[in-house]
């Protein structure tokens, strides 16, 4: 299904030629000409697939044409065929599989909210436990995960998995904190590298990773708590510093996060994705009619923005190229 409406015979502005919804709502809301450079006007909003029950983890395999995606309540990841537009199941039983991501070898890497760990598929198939706790105890449930040119696996571990069965398995914390993780495969070293954070959820590094911007969902489900992203400056060794607010997110919260070469940062939220500026200005929205949980940049340009959003699979195509490795 494409949502498109005809482009006006002569628009005299080029806003006029903006794809619309069924809602009647344009697609696009540019709210400073930034914006303007990133979309193209007539670009269709399209919803690619439908029918799940929380959609999530959208992580592009240019290698195979292809789109892996976690449903969430359903315990699946799922497969979207670029080519053919078909969606397979890709794995059953995923523990609640949420975020995912790839590696420098281009594997699968995968956070496992409802078992609490974060895995790795291997080109054979088989699954390899990353990382399952910290010190001794479960992690509450990882939530996603970016690698960084260095091989390391940093990732998010919120309590969601552990507090409702819709999207993990209830059961008590073992770690009393929400906090962000760095994990070194090579040797196994598992740091905290930000433990101040009520929710940290989406997490994307900067095109030349100076510098980490990390989610907190907090709002969900305590609306004392904070809808925002952070920004860190990364250290040579792997360590944190500053983390203020780089934008505060409405409506809804703030979700999966990804950064385009120029450095713009793209958030799931309530309403759509919302795109930011580098200096953290809301500049345009592209509005999904479902609230946009997560997105990944792909296709062979890598211009294509793929969105999970509540029940359906959307896609657009846009005028800017994500920053994913490989
Ligand atoms: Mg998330």
């Amino acid at each position: 299904m494409t949502y498109a409406s005809p482009v006006p015979a002569g628009p005299r502005d080029p806003r006029d030629t903006m794809t619309h919804l069924p809602t009647g709502e344009p697609v696009y809301d540019v709210l400073d000409d930034r914006f303007m450079a990133c979309i193209d006007l007539v670009a269709q909003l399209e919803r690619l697939a439908t029918g799940y029950r929380w959609a999530e983890g959208p992580v592009y395999f240019a290698d195979q044409h292809a789109l892996l995606f976690s449903d969430i309540p359903n315990g699946r990841i799922l497969r979207y065929d670029e080519h053919s537009g078909a969606v397979s199941v890709f794995r059953e039983g995923s523990g609640n599989a949420n975020g995912n991501t790839r590696d420098l070898q281009g594997r699968l890497v995968t956070c496992e909210q409802g078992v609490g760990r974060v895995t790795r598929t291997e080109p054979d198939g088989s699954v390899t436990v990353l990382a399952d706790g910290f010190e001794g105890h479960r992690f509450n449930s990882p939530n996603d995960v970016v690698v960084r040119s260095d091989g390391s696996v940093w990732f998010t571990d919120p309590s969601y998995g552990r507090e409702t069965s819709f999207v993990g398995i209830p059961r008590p914390r073992e770690i009393e904190g929400d906090h962000v993780y760095r994990l070194d495969p090579a040797t196994g070293a598992l740091t905290v590298v930000a433990d101040d954070f009520w929710k940290p959820n989406g997490l994307a590094f900067s095109p030349d990773e100076s510098l980490l911007y990390v989610v907190d969902s907090g709002y969900l489900p305590d609306p004392a708590g904070p809808r925002h992203i952070r920004r860190f400056s990364v250290r040579e060794d792997g360590t944190l510093r500053g983390g203020e607010v780089f934008a505060e997110i409405t409506p809804g919260i703030p979700d999966g996060i990804r950064v385009d070469e120029d450095g713009r940062v793209w958030v799931g939220a309530g309403d759509g994705v919302q795109c930011l500026a580098p200096d953290g200005d809301l500049i345009g929205r592209i509005r999904v009619p479902e609230a946009a949980a997560n997105l990944a940049f792909g296709g062979p340009r890598r211009d294509r923005l793929y969105i999970t959003a509540t029940t359906s699979l959307y896609a657009v195509f846009t005028n800017v190229r994500g920053v994913q490795r490989p």
